[in-house]
């Protein structure tokens, strides 16, 4: 299969066409066509030559997602099933939603997970490959199009770990924040990482403007390493070593993940033990009432209980909000993009 030309950054692609004996104004050309004008086909770029203009379509595709399938939940969340139109026929699932602040798309960077959170139900989804950065980026545009909207903001929250796809994902927010790509600012990207500790380092190394998001879910090494095997590689202290590094580095903000599940990290003793974690770190927490998937050892905290925690944390001066869960109905809301429909 010939490579997806929406896979290059816009100085990558400044390259590929200096190989092919032309100037970098056409490779401006080319990525304008492609992320502002958006068309399908090489022929529609009308101010390159016909030759150049065959010449691409003889080394590249312009690569496009079909959808599969859309489900609208009640509150206007919408979850997006597409074919990412690859030979083996793989499918990956995306979901927007809608804030009085804008539009919000939650994007997939892997087809599967490897990290095998027990409580995700991404888990369920054999690995199959990385996404490439054209793969990424064709989830906003799909979206856009079908929907007719602007997407304001980004989470990395969907499907995979992106820190396990790095530079893949490095470049399609390349392409996301280029003015002359999709022109969306940094600040308004969300990673989300189940703590892939060297990967934070270099994350922080880059001085994106990204937030970034620690799916912490325990402050506790035994619980946390029960829920997610990553902490088994890269221990709580590890990790908080790190994000103290990224907020160092970049002077951002760090925000918590944390799934509240009923009698195992939801008790005022885990609020405790995360308070002291977090003392006077620039961070901020998410509290998630966990979403209980198909054959999930976890279920929901009581919402008495999710307030009880969120009020312990603010006591102890940490700031901590309690997430609206958005989608619950469709199975989109947090970690519930599932195998259904899924290879
Ligand atoms: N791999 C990345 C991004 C994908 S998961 C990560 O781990 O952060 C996106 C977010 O959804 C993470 O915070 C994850 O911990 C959370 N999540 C996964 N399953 C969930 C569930 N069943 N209920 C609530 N949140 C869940």
């Amino acid at each position: 299969m010939k490579t997806n030309i929406k896979n290059f950054t816009l100085n990558e692609l400044k390259e590929e066409l200096k190989n092919m004996g032309e100037k970098p104004f056409r490779a401006e050309q080319v990525f304008k066509w492609l992320f502002s004008d958006r068309v399908e086909t090489f022929e529609e770029m009308t101010n390159l030559s016909i030759d150049l203009r065959n010449k691409l379509s003889e080394k590249y595709r312009i690569g496009k997602f079909n959808i599969v399938r859309k489900l609208e939940s009640i509150d206007g969340t919408k979850k997006y099933l597409f074919d990412v139109g690859d030979e083996e026929g793989n499918l990956i699932e995306s979901v927007l939603m809608s804030y009085h602040h804008g539009y919000t798309i939650c994007v997939s960077s892997q087809i599967g997970c490897r990290m095998g959170c027990k409580f995700c139900a991404s888990t369920g989804i054999p690995f199959s490959r990385n996404l490439e950065p054209g793969e990424i980026v064709e989830q906003i545009l799909a979206i856009e199009k079908d929907s007719n909207i602007k997407i304001s903001n980004i989470v990395f929250m969907g499907i995979g770990e992106p820190l396990d796809n790095f530079d893949y994902v490095m470049n399609a927010i390349q392409i996301i924040n280029d003015p002359k790509g999709l022109n969306i600012g940094a600040r308004h990207i969300s990673i989300s990482t189940s703590g892939i500790v060297p990967k934070i380092y270099e994350l922080a190394d880059k001085k994106t403007q990204c937030t970034l998001s620690i799916s912490l879910h325990s402050s506790n090494n035994k619980k946390r390493s029960s829920m997610m095997p990553v902490n088994n590689a890269y221990p709580i202290e590890e990790l908080i070593k790190a994000c103290k590094y990224y907020i160092k580095v970049t002077n951002k903000r760090i925000s918590f993940e944390y799934a509240l599940a009923k009698d195992n990290n939801d008790n005022l003793e885990d609020a405790k033990e995360l308070a002291k974690l977090l003392k006077g770190m620039l961070a901020h927490v998410n509290l998630i009432p966990i979403n209980k998937i198909e054959d999930g050892a976890y279920t929901k905290s009581s919402n008495e209980n999710i307030i009880k925690f969120r009020d312990y944390l603010n006591d102890a001066g940490i700031v901590a909000t309690i997430r609206r869960e958005l989608g619950s109905d469709i199975d989109a809301a947090c970690g519930q993009l599932r195998r259904q429909n899924l290879k």
